[in-house]
């Protein structure tokens, strides 16, 4: 088990966090606007209960889930550049090579200074979970977000409603005032935060595409139409293809972040190409 991973600043913060944020939304703002003892008390908390489990879950899942290496056994096929002779498949050779690791780079895998190896299928290194986000892990990430965002606009939403049912001149202290004020400042803001980020990854996954390949492809679109021509993200098969590579062919598992059984090796990718 590779607990060591959990020895991180800010993986502390998280779980330090969700503990706060459970407690406070539970047991604080729920209790006070409907009573735990009521049905549509005992409702909420276990639908809030739910989502912070399995987003804590997805959680879990992506800082031990190993985003995928490569193999030490990769070899590139050069047989897609066009070279005959040995001196120009050798020069092929070495464009796919990591000129920081020097190992064989498979498409789409990119080097994270941090972790110090090539990450398959790489989209970013993402402190909040001490991991790089890749081949492997990238479902368990997008569930992540999705469990998050609906959990804190959960919670924003208990608190308003309790601050605009709270009786405040029973309890209108100052400071009590003053805790709601930075809560609901802290929830609205994280409910804006995570859901540009749901936002983000629901578009990239639906173009397949990774974040780096986004600002790469940008750059390829721009130097494409200095010469006239039109830039296709080459593993974007259509929105619902894009879907079901990414989160996989059934539905009801695309948010259960342990179901990768669709996930194959990382080396290679169909691209809209094979797929015309
Ligand atoms: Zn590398
Ligand atoms: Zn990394």
């Amino acid at each position: 088990m590779e607990l060591k991973k959990f020895l991180s600043i800010h993986i502390l913060c998280v779980l330090i966090f969700v503990g706060f944020l459970y407690y406070f939304t539970i047991f604080v703002f729920l209790d006070d606007l409907l009573s735990l003892q009521s049905s549509a008390g005992k409702f909420h908390s276990f639908f809030f209960t739910s989502m912070a489990s399995l987003c804590v879950f997805s959680f879990f899942v992506c800082v031990l889930k190993d985003p995928g290496g490569v193999p030490f056994s990769y070899l590139p096929d050069v047989e897609d550049h066009e070279a005959s002779d040995q001196e120009s498949k050798r020069s092929g050779l070495l464009k796919k090579k990591c000129d920081k690791c020097s190992e064989y780079k498979p498409p789409r895998a990119h080097h994270c200074r941090i972790c110090r190896r090539c990450i398959l299928r790489m989209d970013h290194h993402c402190a909040w979970i001490n991991n790089c986000v890749g081949h492997r892990n990238y479902k368990a990430f997008v569930a992540l977000i999705f469990y998050a965002t609906v959990a804190i606009i959960y919670s924003s939403v208990i608190l308003v409603s309790d601050t605009i049912h709270k009786d405040w001149n029973l309890d209108g202290v100052m400071h009590l005032k003053l805790f709601y004020i930075a809560a609901g400042v802290v929830l609205i803001g994280l409910s804006l935060t995570l859901g540009t980020l749901l936002g983000w990854h629901i578009y990239l996954t639906m173009r397949n595409m990774t974040t780096i390949e986004y600002y790469e492809g940008k750059r390829a679109a721009w130097l494409a139409s200095k010469s006239g021509m039109n830039y296709h993200h080459p593993y974007d098969v259509g929105a619902y293809k894009n879907i079901n590579l990414v989160l996989g062919p059934n539905m009801l598992k695309w948010l259960c972040p342990t179901a990768v059984s669709h996930i194959k090796d990382g080396l290679s990718f169909p691209t809209s190409r094979e797929y015309s």
